[in-house]
C-alpha cells in the first residue's frame, strides 16, 4: 500500500491559502469597480490581501511545498 500522505502531489493547505489570496484580490477588484471606496475600506482590503499573501509565503517556507 502506498502511503497516501506522502503520495499526494499537491498540498491542500497551500491550495486553500492560495485560494484565500485570490479571493481577497478578486473581492478588492470587484468592490473598487462597484463604487468608490473610502480610505479605511481600501486600507482594510489591502491589509487582508497582504495577510493572505503572508500566510501563503509563510506556509511555503515552513512546509517546503510550492503548490
Ligand atoms: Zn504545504
Amino acid at each position: 500500500m502506498t502511503d497516501l500522505l506522502t503520495a499526494v502531489p499537491t498540498c491542500i493547505e497551500h491550495e486553500r491559502l492560495a485560494f484565500a489570496l485570490l479571493e481577497a484580490r478578486t473581492r478588492g477588484q470587484y468592490l473598487t469597480r462597484l463604487r468608490t471606496l473610502s480610505r479605511d475600506e481600501r486600507a482594510e482590503l489591502d491589509r487582508r490581501e497582504r495577510k493572505a499573501l503572508a500566510s501563503l509565503v509563510d506556509h511555503e517556507l515552513e512546509h517546503g511545498c510550492n503548490g
